[in-house]
């Protein structure tokens, strides 16, 4: 008989392109020599056992965002999906901007997201960086065919001779450079005898091309930099729109998965593959690139330079903190890789941008806590609450042992113990002197129960010079212990939580709002400091059931009524707890 039908999968139409590549036999006959290289290296390997290879090309100029999660997610779940393996590349090839610490991060945040670039005993982990050799002779190579020259108009010149949408542009004095003397410049370029800036590489296209990314883009320019890889062998660096294909080819690559606004490069990155391909220089099949839309968050910025200024300006206190969209901050913050590979896997794949409302994520963090997080109690804005026939009933010195269980549906986690006393900490906003119609909580004359305690009810309170509240008072009603024969004889329309004051242990808090006050904080060119919201941060002290007195760094509870909360990765200590809000348990966003 027939297996029950799968959830449908979100419209992803990178799926299909799959498909049918792989129906259609495109990628049949791929050789792979083990790793990248040129042709004859692939020519001489085995037949590809990877029925597709995608890859994640980060930039190691900065940290993963949220935005990255989704291109993370997409290129190693359809790699693992269709039988394939994922390459994770470190898109090096600019150097200046690149940095050690970015590269660790990078690696550090892709695991945490759960994705490995291991395959049996090989690790697919490369450097662009790697490959300038190979571009370099890729280059002599199109200058040998006719297809490269070396310009030395100014800037200015090639700007202003490239045309725009509706004028073509004109060809520079230089394009029609012999072979020979192309070939010389370009390797004085090389051997450094030439400035930054005094001359480029570029294609030998069509300069009234329609599309602009085909009026002779330039391939290699001077920079005379160091580079965090290759030192400083070089002083000339490939474009990015000339590098990414090749590396693509040299790594085997099927499916080269990227954003929307590559769309227009797509018929250089073709022109240029075929052109190697037919000298000879890569393998065939070649790879073949497709676009997708990014995804955005709202409320957030996922721009690695404008992401950059917020840590630099001190706005934040660091690429990691808690309210950064960065993969480190929302990891810091609380969310699970699950959440996150969720909220990436339900929006699928489309052909448009998409702008996605942090709620989603959110929420994706609460499917996934609500089964698993364990439950505890804490006052955030804590006020006494003192319980004054409690001698009278029981004796100053009684402390009444409570429980309460784990987890709702996992008894299997067994119960928490916690005491009750004669003076416990309520929140303050538990308590109104006259109550507002529909208030159930603790007024003079009301009962309620602590939860997992006793019906206590009100008799006033006390107030200081200015008349703030500084202790509510309750007597207990006898014989109404939760869990005891009759105690729920007593009715109460309202149930508060607490912890007792002898046993509670003194915690810090970090309750966070979004860090924008606008869903799309740089939208039209907008400077997103003018869209910070002051109050994304809000410190309390508060105090914690005594089940979390030893609690270890990264745990996450469902505090109860306050939300789900992670024990800081950094600033948390065993005795000394700090914890930061993840999330409320519902959507407050509106409010
Ligand atoms: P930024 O502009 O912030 O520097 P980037 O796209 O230049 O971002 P890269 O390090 O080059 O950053 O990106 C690595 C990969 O992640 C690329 O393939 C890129 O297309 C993809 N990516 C980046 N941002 C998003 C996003 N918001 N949605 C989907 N994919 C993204
Ligand atoms: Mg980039």
């Amino acid at each position: 008989m027939s297996s029950p039908t799968p959830a449908p999968l979100p419209a992803n139409f990178l799926r299909t392109v799959i498909e049918q590549d792989l129906a259609t036999g495109a990628f049949d006959g791929r050789r792979f020599g083990g790793s990248p290289g040129d042709a004859a290296h692939h020519a001489a390997g085995e037949p590809d056992a990877a029925r597709i290879r995608t890859r994640f090309p980060p930039e190691p100029n900065g940290y993963l965002h949220v935005g990255h999660a989704k291109s993370i997610c997409l290129n190693f779940g359809l790699a693992r999906d269709f039988g394939g393996i994922c390459h994770l590349r470190f898109d090096d090839t600019n150097p200046e901007k690149e940095e050690q610490e970015f590269v660790d991060a990078i690696i550090e945040m892709v695991r945490w997201l759960g994705f490995d670039w291991q395959a049996g005993d090989k690790s697919y982990l490369y450097y662009a960086s790697d490959y300038f050799d190979f571009m370099y002779r890729a280059a002599e190579t199109l200058i040998e065919r006719g297809l490269a020259y070396v310009d030395e108009q100014t800037p200015e010149q090639m700007r202003a001779t490239r045309g725009d949408f509706t004028t073509p542009g004109t060809d520079s004095p230089f394009r029609g450079r012999g072979v020979a003397e192309n070939l010389a410049r370009f390797r004085e370029m090389r051997d450094g005898q030439h400035p930054d800036g005094a001359m480029v590489l570029r294609a030998k296209i069509d300069m009234a091309s329609a599309n602009i990314n085909l009026r002779d883009p330039a391939l290699y320019r001077i920079k005379h930099a160091h580079h965090h890889n290759t030192g400083d062998r070089w002083c000339i660096y490939p474009m990015y729109t000339y590098a990414h294909p090749i590396e693509d080819a040299l790594e085997r690559i099927t499916h080269s998965f990227c954003t929307l606004e590559f769309e227009d490069q797509r018929p250089f990155y073709e022109w240029l593959l075929n052109q190697l391909a037919d000298a000879g220089l890569l393998a065939r099949p070649l790879p073949r690139q497709v676009e997708f839309g990014r995804l955005n968050l709202t409320y957030v910025i996922t721009s690695k330079r404008k992401l950059k200024a917020l840590v630099e300006e001190g706005i934040v206190s660091g690429w990691d903190d808690p309210r950064m969209p960065t993969l480190a901050g929302l990891r810091r913050r609380g969310y699970t890789a699950a959440a996150v590979r969720r909220m990436a896997d339900d929006t699928g794949a489309s052909k448009t941008n998409i702008w996605l409302e942090y709620a989603v994520l959110d929420q994706c963090l609460r499917d996934d806590l609500e089964g698993q997080a364990p439950r505890a109690m804490a006052v955030l804005d804590p006020v006494p609450l003192v319980l004054t026939n409690w001698a009278e009933l029981f004796g100053a010195e009684h402390r009444e042992p409570c429980q309460a269980p784990a987890h709702p549906q996992h008894p299997e986690l067994g119960m928490r113990r916690f005491e009750l006393g004669p003076e416990v900490w309520i929140e303050r906003d538990d308590f109104a002197e006259v109550p507002a119609k529909g208030f159930f909580r603790l007024f003079p004359g009301n009962k309620v129960r602590l939860k997992y305690g006793m019906v206590v009810e009100c008799t006033g309170c006390e107030k200081d010079a200015d008349g703030r509240i500084t202790r509510v008072l309750a007597a207990v009603v006898p014989d109404t212990k939760s869990g005891t024969p009759g105690a729920d004889a007593v009715k109460v329309k309202g149930t508060i939580t607490w912890v007792a004051a002898h046993d509670a242990v003194p915690a810090t808090l970090r309750l966070y709002d979004r860090l924008f006050t606008e869903p799309q904080p740089d939208a039209g060119g907008r400077d997103f400091r003018e869209a910070l919201n002051p109050a994304s941060l809000q410190v309390v002290q508060g105090w914690l059931e005594p089940s979390l007195a030893a609690v270890a760094s990264e745990q996450r509870f469902q505090i109860e009524r306050h939300g789900y909360f992670i024990t800081d990765r950094k600033e948390h200590a065993p005795g000394a707890p700090v914890l930061n809000r993840v999330t409320g348990l519902k959507d407050s966003w509106g409010r």
